[in-house]
């Protein structure tokens, strides 16, 4: 199985966006904040691997819950930021091909 950027959003917006609006903005933010800490955590205490995947998925659904609140397209956002190196990529895939 695997999901674009923009398929984790609407996921996550499909499952939480009732609750993440109800609890807003900045609630949120330190939600995603404490996963964050969470992270750090795992990983200074050296943690298995399997415990830091967790914590990464964590921060990357409360972040996209942030995006979802804010009315941002993340895949967008991101594309736009990093055009670069995105377009780089896309160059060595061709190239490998
Ligand atoms: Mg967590």
């Amino acid at each position: 199985m695997s999901l674009t950027l923009r398929e984790i959003q609407e996921v996550i917006r499909n499952a939480y966006f009732h609750r993440d609006y109800a609890r807003g903005l900045w609630r949120t933010l330190l939600w995603l904040v404490e996963e964050l800490g969470e992270l750090v955590s795992v990983i200074n205490k050296e943690k298995p691997r399997e415990q830091i995947e967790e914590e990464l998925a964590d921060v990357l659904a409360w972040l996209v819950s942030v995006a979802n609140l804010l009315e941002i397209d993340l895949e967008k956002a991101f594309i736009k930021k990093y055009r670069e190196d995105v377009e780089n990529y896309f160059k060595s895939q061709k190239r490998v091909k």
